[in-house]
């Protein structure tokens, strides 16, 4: 647990969030500021900084992490697809330093993303 992470402080529920999925080492949410109809973060419970640092420290983990995204993707409904995202540094455009995919469905999404 960081003090200072804004999803640490979430699996610690310091900071409230709509939870979709819970297992023993992960929580899936809803993003806050959502930029799809369904737009679900999902996260280790434990604190690694981006995708890269997970599947180095943890590889098992990261596939709880999939596993997760697969499962909410059901449970959303999302049969006709969906779009999956971990944004990795600066320039991926991560803003929250604790890694975590992007569920994004429910529409038509064009790739590349507008
Ligand atoms: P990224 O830019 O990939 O690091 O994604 C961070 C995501 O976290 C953004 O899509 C934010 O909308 C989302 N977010 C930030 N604060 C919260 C919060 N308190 N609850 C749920 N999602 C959040
Ligand atoms: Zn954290």
């Amino acid at each position: 647990m960081s003090a200072d992470c804004l999803f640490c402080r979430i699996v610690a529920r310091e900071i409230p969030a709509t939870v979709v999925h819970e297992t023993e080492r992960v929580l899936a949410f809803r993003d806050i500021n959502p930029q799809a109809p369904v737009h679900v973060v999902v996260i280790p419970k434990e604190h690694h900084l981006d995708v890269s640092a997970l599947a180095a420290a943890d590889p098992a983990l990261a596939g709880e992490l999939l596993a997760a995204v697969a499962q909410v993707a059901r449970a959303e409904g999302l049969e006709h697809g969906f779009r999956t995202v971990f944004n990795s540094g600066a320039d991926g455009g991560q803003t929250v330093f604790h890694v975590h995919a992007h569920l994004l469905g429910g529409r038509g999404l064009a790739w590349p993303p507008g």
